[in-house]
């Protein structure tokens, strides 16, 4: 696809729409906004725009439209498979500026919400007022357009579900600056083909979002979380089956091994209640009634017990709740900080997660590459890490390369999926085609073409 270089021109009239304090050309441009958390990818756009209504979007994308220019839409660039990224050059469209929370809906239990709202602030927010705003990645600071964009998921999906869950409504500026509205602030909605469920989880190709209604659900008054040393990493997933068949739903039940926590405990600097085992599991539970949560958590408790866990650590107070939660957040800047790294986000049943983790271990040897895991082991869904450490570029690329082919490989022969709660984009493009087949590859690049003929919107990809 050949698309026309930003000109002068363009950048003149990108300056009518906004003003020249929002429009950043190609030399002024700060190297972080060339790539992403994590995908190897790096490119400068041409020239950076910030709108700050929908008004601005509309034009901005008529403008790039009229012109054959490529257009990438960006959060805060917290994304780890290269979707921020401007693969194509042309105009990168940051959404932050559309920061405004327009509306909390008590009566109805919705927040209308501008894209470029920071996750971790509106959180806070609809806290204060007695609401929770469920989906809870770990990176705080990611903006609740791109969590849309991502469909992500986070350390409360085995309670309270995804994203998808608790989007009701999208404002959406298409590929040709036309503006559509789906859903509405209602409980049901049996209204023809969900173009609003399209959207969720389309990094960026199909639309941009411009305004969001979400779903809010009343504060649970009580939490606590318990911490599980085990002596092994097998025996601490091992039991995370078990927990499930117990039939109490903890809020999120996440694994991690000792390495990858003292790297965190390291790379924060704070004191961890206990770093003496080789596998932990945090549970958390939560809920209203102080009774029910006991009732719960002492099951849950017996269960790691009667898998040989050395011990169950409760902890009930926000501060070490906070502790706790704090350093299961930074275990990826923490691997990141030590190494190079890739990462694999597969999603397999969650009864075969045990199987997997004993599957990357193999690979390791097989492969000599350093590789470690952390992730919600409550949801199937695993976070596995290939370390360059001191390799060889080249040396590097190959191995990294054969120990993804065998992951998402296995992942598929399990009946898993490719991704999670990252998404695809660009880094994951090859294992997605392999894993759906060229019958719903076409279906996908159909949708993409009926959205954007043009192929003007995020190209290069999913699809
Ligand atoms: C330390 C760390 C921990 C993480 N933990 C989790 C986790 O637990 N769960 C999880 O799901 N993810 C996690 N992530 C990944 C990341 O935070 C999420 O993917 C997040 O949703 C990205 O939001 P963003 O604002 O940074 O989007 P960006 O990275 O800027 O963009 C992501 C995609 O969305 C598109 N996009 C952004 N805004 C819009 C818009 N308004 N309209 C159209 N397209 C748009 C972009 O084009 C891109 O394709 C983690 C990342 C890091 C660095």
């Amino acid at each position: 696809m050949s698309y026309n270089q930003v000109t002068e021109a363009d950048i003149e009239r990108l300056e009518e729409i906004l003003d020249s304090k929002r429009v950043t050309k190609r030399e002024n441009i700060n190297e972080d906004y060339s790539h992403d958390e994590l995908a190897e990818v790096k490119v400068y756009p041409e020239v950076m725009v910030e709108p700050e209504t929908t008004a601005e979007v509309s034009a901005i994308m008529k403008l790039a439209s009229e012109r054959n220019i490529p257009v990438t839409p960006r959060g805060t660039g917290t994304g780890l498979c290269g979707g921020a990224v401007a693969m194509e050059g042309g105009i990168l469209l940051l959404t932050t500026a559309m920061d405004q929370v327009i509306e909390i809906d008590e009566e109805n239990l919705m927040a209308k919400v501008q894209p470029g709202v920071i996750l971790l602030s509106f959180a806070e927010q609809v806290n204060d007022l007695g609401f929770m705003y469920p989906p809870d990645p770990g990176e705080k600071s990611a903006t609740l357009g791109g969590n849309v964009m991502t469909n992500a998921g986070g350390m409360k999906a085995v309670k309270y579900g995804v994203t998808r869950d608790y989007v009701q409504g999208l404002e959406i500026v298409l590929p040709n600056g036309e503006i559509i509205e789906t859903g509405a602030k209602v409980v049901k909605n049996s209204t023809g083909y969900s173009i609003q469920d399209l959207m969720i989880g389309s990094e960026g190709t199909l639309g941009i979002i411009t305004e969001i209604t979400l779903k809010l659900i009343p504060l649970p008054q009580k939490q606590l979380t318990l911490l599980v040393p085990f002596d092994s990493l097998d025996e601490a997933i091992d039991t995370v089956p078990e927990i499930i068949n117990a039939k109490i739903v903890p809020t999120g039940i996440e694994f991690m091994e000792k390495d990858v926590l003292i790297a965190a405990t390291d790379y924060l600097g704070k004191e961890f209640p206990e770093t003496s085992a080789p596998a932990y599991l945090l549970l958390t539970f939560d809920g209203n009634d102080k009774e029910e949560l006991e009732k719960e958590y002492e099951v849950a408790a017996q269960v790691c017990l009667d898998n040989n866990a050395y011990d169950v650590y409760i902890a009930n107070t926000d501060e070490r709740q906070d502790i706790i939660w704090d350093t299961r957040g930074a275990l990826l800047e923490a691997l990141k900080a030590v190494s190079h790294l890739d990462e694999c986000d597969v999603v397999v049943p969650r009864n075969l997660v045990a199987e997997f983790v004993k599957y990357t271990h193999q690979l390791e040897d097989k492969h000599g590459i350093k590789i470690r895991n952390f992730g919600h082991a409550g949801d199937g869904n695993l976070h596995v890490y290939t370390m360059k450490e001191d390799l060889d570029e080249q040396t590097w690329q190959e191995k990294n390369k054969a120990v993804m082919d065998d992951l998402y490989a296995k992942a598929r022969e399990m009946r898993g999926l490719v991704s999670g709660e990252h998404g695809i984009a660009y880094a994951k493009k090859e294992y997605l085609h392999q894993d759906i087949g060229p019958l719903q590859v076409e279906l996908m690049r159909g949708i993409k073409n009926t959205f954007d003929p043009n192929n003007i919107l995020n190209p290069g990809k999913v699809v």
